[in-house]
Formats: structure tokens, sequence, C-alpha cells
């Protein structure tokens, strides 16, 4: 049966997001519906409510999420009602060239829901937010979009691995590929690139430089396993990080800015044959100028990361365990929780720089 429900949307482009009664359709074939728990508040909802994204409004946000599933659809079979789920926006589909070749996390047609969920007021339908729309008390998705996880875990931790601390974790350990004794560079010390160092740490990296341009974030990053830290607004931190690595370069050198100018700073702070792995976002008038000869003179390999090239299966399940064993400190990452009436305040602060996720808790 349909419910009502409410959630955070994003009327139209930069106005105030509000909170407004939700319908949720009920699931139909390889659908679920899910009872959030708990959703961090991303950059990414920011960027739909200021039409970085689309102009798809409105919007239903939230997408780093965690909770309890209510019912599902025709069909499915890989979860049931009362399982504790972290939400993913990359429910693979077993099907594309990418799945076939064994490679699902670059799956290139992923799931969502078929059905769309509506304002009550209006009967408008919603666009949600990567697929996932978790500011809200229930919300519909495909069911592959649920992993489930240990149910002990804090929702409000839980659900950071569905996006932003994925995305830094898989950089350094799925696409980075850093193994025991490596020497990483992290440039940009936010939500992300934090989570770059937590994974770093974790595969056993030897020395790892946050650079930042704010020193309240390398203290952070400190905290998070950065061993030495570079303010790159008082210092050159490609001479820094050369200096730090006996004059060579890191083996690994995660860019988790997304601009032009730290993706030089990549480039030439990586040792001879060693990675650049760039999981910062760019815009779309950014452009890259680097001399070709470098590119091919120094070896190595420059990629992408998106989303961690994380497959949630895979994945989620096993960061939640390491956190539950004190391996990996998921909860330094929640910095505050917050109402669901609370997400526009919240956006406000993320600018501020104190803050590394907001969390919504129902
Ligand atoms: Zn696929
Ligand atoms: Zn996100």
């Amino acid at each position: 049966m349909a419910q009502e429900v409410r959630g955070v949307i994003a009327p139209g482009k930069n106005e105030p997001v509000r909170v407004e009664t939700l319908v949720i359709p009920a699931p139909g074939p390889g659908e679920a519906v899910v009872q959030v728990q708990a959703c961090g508040v991303c950059h990414t909802d920011l960027h739909y409510k200021q039409g970085g994204i689309s102009d798809d409004y409105p919007f239903l946000l939230g997408h780093e999420a965690a909770g309890v599933v209510e019912e599902v659809g025709e069909g499915v079979t890989d979860v049931a009602p009362g399982d504790f789920v972290i939400l993913n926006w990359r429910a693979v589909c077993g099907q594309c060239r990418a799945c076939k070749r064994g490679r699902p996390w670059y799956c290139f047609d992923t799931h969502n829901a078929q059905q769309k969920m509506t304002l009550a007021s209006t009967g408008q339908e919603l666009e949600p937010a990567l697929g996932i729309g978790a500011f809200a008390e229930k919300t519909l998705v495909a069911a592959g979009q649920c992993t489930k996880v240990d149910p002990s875990v804090s929702p409000a931790v839980a659900g950071l691995l569905g996006c932003g601390v994925m995305a830094g974790i898989g950089a350094a350990i799925n696409t980075g590929q850093v193994g025991r004794g490596d020497t990483v560079a992290v440039i940009g010390c936010g939500g992300v690139g934090d989570a770059a160092i937590a994974g770093a740490r974790l595969a056993g990296a030897a020395r790892i430089i946050a650079v930042d341009i704010d020193d309240r974030k390398l203290t952070t990053a400190e905290k998070m396993g950065a061993t030495h830290s570079v303010n790159s607004a008082t210092v050159d931190p490609v001479e820094a990080i050369r200096e730090l690595t006996g004059g060579f370069g890191a083996d690994v050198v995660i860019e988790a800015v997304g601009r032009p100018e730290t993706y030089k700073q990549a480039f030439y702070a990586r040792d001879l044959a060693g990675t650049v792995v760039l999981v910062g976002v760019p815009t779309p008038e950014m452009k890259l100028e680097l001399p070709l000869l470098d590119v091919f003179g120094r070896g190595g390999s420059l990629k992408s990361s998106w989303y961690g090239d994380c497959l949630p299966s895979r994945d989620f399940p096993m960061l939640v365990d390491l956190h539950q064993q004190g391996r990996l400190d998921l909860g330094a990452f929640v910095t505050e929780t917050i109402a669901l009436d609370e997400v526009e305040k919240a956006f406000e602060r993320m600018h501020g720089g104190d803050v590394l996720r907001s969390v919504v808790v129902f």
C-alpha cells in the first residue's frame, strides 16, 4: 500500500530546501521500501539544490543512508523485511559488458526503482538524489541498492559508507591499490580526502602525507592517520612531498579536490611509475594542460575513481566489520547528528570547514 512520509525536497534552483509530505508507492517487482534510520549530508545534495547536477526539480535529497527494509516487491530474494542495510547508488546489473567481463564495480547500467515517489500536495513526481532520496522517513529503491551489513553498527556511521567515505577509502584501496609500505599523499582533506587517508592507513601505507590549505583540516587529517601534513597555502606541496619521500615523490597521490591546479600538483608529486588517483569531482569548464612528454616519460598510471570503484556487496560488509573490530574509525567522520528539518542549516555549515559530516538521524 502507498504511504505518506516526511522528506526534504529541493523545490527549485537555489531555493531553500524544505520538509514536505511525500507519497511512497508500495514496492513493485525488484523494488524495496526502506525505513531510513540515518542519512548524511553530502556536497552532492548541495549540488542538486544549486542546479549543478540537472534541472529536474523537485529533487528528493539525501543519499548516504542506512535503514531497515520494510517491504519488498515481487521477485526480490537478496533482502527481506527486517534486514539492516546501507543504500548504494550502484546496484549492478549483471548484464552489461563490464559485469560480463567480471568487473561489476565498473557496471555501466546500474539500477534504480522504476516507480516514482511523489509530492502529496501536488502529485508531482520527485527525482531522488543519486536514485536514493533518503532525507525521508522511508524511501523506495531498487532492491539491489540495499546492501546487508552487521546490524549492530550505528546507522549514522554505516550510512556514510553509502557515498563519500566509500569514495575516499575505495580511492586508496581499490583504485590506488595502496599496499603495505607505500608512501601516499592526499591532496584535499575534506570528508573524501580524510577517508582516503583512513583507507591508506588500513592498507598499510608507511607514510601518509596530508595536503590542504586549512590547518584545522590538517589537524583532523592527522587524527585519521596522516603521518605528515603540508599546508599548501604556505609551502609548495610538490617540493614538500618530495622532501618527505627521499626526494622522489609518493607512490600514490590521491587528488580529492578536483581542480586542474591540484591535479598538476598530484601529477608532479608522484614518484616515477607512481599512480595518481583523481577522486575530486571537477566542473564542466575545467581544462587540464600538461606536457605530453611528462605524461609519457614519468610512466605509471593516471586513474579516476568513481564511488571508490567499490562493489557494495563486497566492500560495505567488510568495512563495517573492520569498524566494529576497532580497526577503522568510521565514527570520526560524524561531526554532528541533526533532525530532518535542519538540512538547510547543515548546507551552510558545510562551507565553514568545521564539519566533516552532519548526519540526519530519524
Ligand atoms: Zn552491469
Ligand atoms: Zn554523496
